[in-house]
């Protein structure tokens, strides 16, 4: 084999050994000036840091959520065998344990369930970003409760209930995930 497994959140939070120096980052590099002038480029981190995922088919066997993110649709899984919508997207069924899922798209709209606003102390890359809101919204017509970013207004002036789009957005280094964004 030559490719290294790939590393999990839970390595992500396990403290390296302070004898251990961190190894480099295998992450594609973000140009720290950006680029396109309209979409928010964040800084490059270092691998362990990374806020989000590797996206490629030769990164995961979910790639196909990301394509279709930069292809402006949010989708999931589902088991073809019970039926279950599964969220966030799997390989697996963890209810039967089968490997026969399908690809569907999700609503495009939902509503907030509840939000919170980042003051203070943000993941790196986004620390001038604060204050920003995040919550959970609840898709239209499906059973599903999703965490994102909510943008479009001030977090002070969003409210439970309110109908949000959502989105999806290049990060800057040509991976796309999805926020939500509240009528202005
Ligand atoms: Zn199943």
């Amino acid at each position: 084999m030559s490719a290294p497994p790939s590393r999990t959140r839970a390595q992500v939070l396990a403290p390296s050994p302070a004898s251990e120096p961190v190894p480099a980052s295998p992450t594609p590099s973000v140009p720290a000036d950006g680029g396109s002038g309209t979409t928010r480029t964040y800084e490059k981190r270092p691998f362990l840091l990374d806020f989000f995922p590797l996206e490629t088919a030769k990164d995961t066997r979910l790639s196909r959520f990301f394509d279709r993110l930069r292809e402006g649709h949010l989708s999931t899984t589902r088991c073809a065998k019970d039926g279950e919508l599964l969220w966030p997207p799997r390989t697996a069924c963890p209810k039967c344990h089968g490997e026969a899922l399908e690809w569907v798209d999700l609503p495009e709209t939902g509503r907030i369930y509840a939000f919170s606003a980042v003051l203070a102390g943000a993941p790196l890359g986004m620390e001038d970003q604060v204050p920003f809101a995040v919550g959970l919204v609840d898709l239209e017509g499906v059973p599903l409760r999703l965490f994102g970013r909510i943008e479009g207004r001030p977090w002070n002036q969003l409210s439970v209930g309110q109908t949000v789009r959502v989105e999806s957005f290049d990060i800057g280094d040509g991976r796309f995930f999805y926020r939500f964004r509240a009528p202005t």
